[in-house]
């Protein structure tokens, strides 16, 4: 023997702080009274307190300091138990810190303080934008432009269909380029003479890209 045990009193390990040796003994190593940061007392042995093995009074099943989940890093355990698990103190790489629950880290359902999908709402709204700004020009065609909902300042109420030195005039503009389809006394003949013309531009085209929904009264 001759060696002499280590003076522990006061040092921290974990959420332990070793405040007295007891009598007792595991083996060669002395056991301590320790107390908790949770506010209880435990005993633990000099060698589970040396090797980092116990760090706890057993309040801490899962101890994660410093591991790592996602854009994570587990920095210290909270007194509060969220979904029967410990709330964790996080940092996130972005540098804000968040208290997510043990379950939620391991089961990869948190991986960032909020950062991480916020990002990816944002990746997906842009290339839903993309995707919306692809669709409509289709072969050179605005498809939006493709309705029969008149104007808001067009007299006529009919789309396609204006009020020109005393008769009614019907056009239709497809893919750049203006369709005069003749001038009418009434309105209804010129919404017919419209509605014709968008039956036969535009129903060949809705027909080759079956996949775009008109927009049809
Ligand atoms: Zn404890
Ligand atoms: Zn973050």
């Amino acid at each position: 023997m001759g060696r002499r045990a280590r003076n522990l009193t006061g040092q921290r390990f974990g959420r332990l702080v070793a405040k007295y040796p007891t009598d007792k003994r595991s083996g060669t190593a002395v056991v301590w009274h320790c107390e908790c940061d949770c506010g209880r007392s435990c005993e633990a042995t000099s060698l589970g307190l040396t090797s980092g093995r116990t760090k706890n009074c057993g309040c801490i099943k899962k101890d994660i300091t410093g591991f790592r989940y996602g854009r994570l890093t587990a920095i210290r355990p909270t007194d509060q138990v969220r979904h029967h698990t410990r709330v964790w103190v996080c940092l996130c790489d972005c540098g804000q810190e968040c208290h997510v629950p043990l379950g939620s880290l391991t089961a990869g359902i948190v991986k960032s303080c909020g950062c991480l999908s916020k990002e990816n709402w944002e990746k997906g709204y842009e290339r839903m934008r993309e995707a919306n700004l692809r669709d409509s020009l289709v072969d050179g065609t605005n498809v939006s432009k493709l309705t029969t909902t008149p104007n808001s300042n067009s007299k006529a109420k009919v789309k396609g269909v204006c009020f020109d030195a005393g008769k009614y005039r019907a056009y239709i503009t497809f893919q750049g380029k203006r369709h005069h389809l003749g001038r009418y006394s009434t309105i209804k003949d010129a919404e017919a003479a419209r509605r014709q013309a968008e039956d036969i531009l535009w129903g060949e085209f809705f027909d080759s890209h079956p996949e775009l929904k008109r927009d049809k009264k």
